[in-house]
């Protein structure tokens, strides 16, 4: 269906600022078609949107867990409900995120593949959905960091198969599991599990099947093995010890990553902003990840936004409010942060000639809202319509359904 959204400032997605002119953004089975004065002609459909209105991309989760469930605590209770139940709560997490304007998301993990199965259910257009991207069974060593979903592999060759059985499931990525994690009790958060050698076997067997390695990565040491494998992200990237996050900061792995080129995905979450202040006074917590995030930034490392969605209370439809923690932390003006959920992200998870921007021959992902969020951030957490791959996932009262074209 051709849809012609009429009339809005535009954020492609990479410019300084919205265009301060209204301008017409044309639609066509999917895709972005025109974004100009352009009145399309045989438009079919049209959209008036409200004066005011400004269009974005839509916005990039580049670190979730569709099959975990936040509401949840232990790992154990995840498996609890029949996986019947489990599917449908996935679903419903899936349409929760694509109606807040998620409409891409890389999947960092879980066990059964059943969250590739609602990534081809949502391609397909059975389901509405972000488009996912899938890394299925982590990598991970003898009770160590979400063994319990199956990755665990002890040598060369059983990391082999594990590589081996992701393909065969269809994964677009490979998980390592670098370090232990809160998740796992006992996996200890400043423990390297592979050595930087072991990293390299999987980045070359993902490599060799086109597909790039993300590295979980809490402790230094951790960092800064998957730096030196040639991971293409490295996710958390906390420098964590027992002392908590950022207790362990190094400036010379920080040079690292920026030498090797590696993306970095600090998963900021919404409730980091509760974190921010204890008593009237900034936290530990707040200090240490400030100064994580602006040694990297200053490192000129390249920063992707996410949120670690399906941990405990890290909710999937929630990415907006974990966008207007992640400036504060990282000391981010607005563009900035929209760019590591859009343009930015998609280049750092290679699917920039997909989505990532608003522009002819990219996926329309569109969100509009009712002000200028690179003015306030605020209204990210509001958008008064989104377009998934052309199809309305959410329409505000504000606005008016499509009419025939005259
Ligand atoms: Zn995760």
């Amino acid at each position: 269906m051709k849809i012609r959204l009429s009339a809005a400032r535009i954020w492609d997605g990479t410019a300084p600022t919205t265009t301060r002119e209204a301008l017409n953004l044309i639609v066509d089975r999917g895709e972005i078609t025109s974004v100009g004065s352009s009145l399309g002609g045989t438009s079919e459909s049209i959209v008036r949107l409200p004066p005011g209105a400004v269009a974005i991309p839509g916005l990039i989760d580049a670190h979730v867990h569709m099959d975990l469930d936040p509401f949840l605590l232990a790992p154990d209770d995840q498996f609890k409900p029949s996986r019947s139940d489990r599917d449908l709560r996935m679903i419903a997490r899936a349409g929760a995120m694509v109606a807040a304007g998620i409409t891409t998301a890389r999947d960092l993990g879980a066990g059964e593949w059943r969250e590739l199965a609602l990534r081809d259910a949502i391609a397909r257009g059975e389901l509405p959905g972000p488009r996912l991207v899938c890394a299925g069974q982590p990598l991970t060593v003898d009770q160590g960091h979400c063994h319990f979903w199956g990755g665990v592999a002890t040598g060369a060759e059983e990391q082999a198969q594990v590589v081996r059985r992701q393909l065969a499931h269809g994964v677009d990525w490979v998980k390592v599991m670098a370090t232990g994690g809160y998740f796992t009790k006992g996996s200890g958060v400043e423990r390297a599990q592979f050595s930087a050698e072991e990293l390299r076997q999987a980045v070359g067997l993902a490599g060799e099947a086109g597909l790039a390695v993300a590295a979980h990565c809490h402790g230094k040491a951790g960092i800064r093995n998957a730096a030196q494998a040639g991971v293409r992200t490295i996710e958390h990237c906390s420098f964590a010890s027992g002392e908590g996050y950022g207790a362990d900061y190094d400036a010379d792995v920080v040079k690292e990553i920026a030498a090797a080129g590696t993306w970095v995905s600090p998963t900021v979450n919404a409730n980091w902003l509760r974190r921010m202040k204890k008593d009237g006074a900034p936290t530990d917590f707040f200090r240490n990840m400030r100064g994580v995030l602006g040694g990297l930034r200053e490192a000129g490392i390249p920063l992707l936004a996410s949120t670690d969605a399906g941990i405990p209370g890290v909710h999937h439809h929630r990415l907006a409010a974990g966008l207007l923690a992640f400036a504060k932390y990282g000391d981010l003006s607005p563009v900035e942060v929209l760019r590591t959920a859009t343009s930015d992200s998609a280049l750092g998870l290679g699917l920039e000639s997909i989505c990532g921007r608003l522009e002819p021959g990219l996926s329309a992902d569109v969100l509009v809202f009712a002000g200028d969020p690179l003015e306030d951030l605020a209204l990210l957490e509001n958008p008064i319509l989104v377009l998934a791959r052309g199809r309305i996932a959410h329409r505000d009262p504000s606005v008016p359904a499509p009419v025939a074209a005259a």
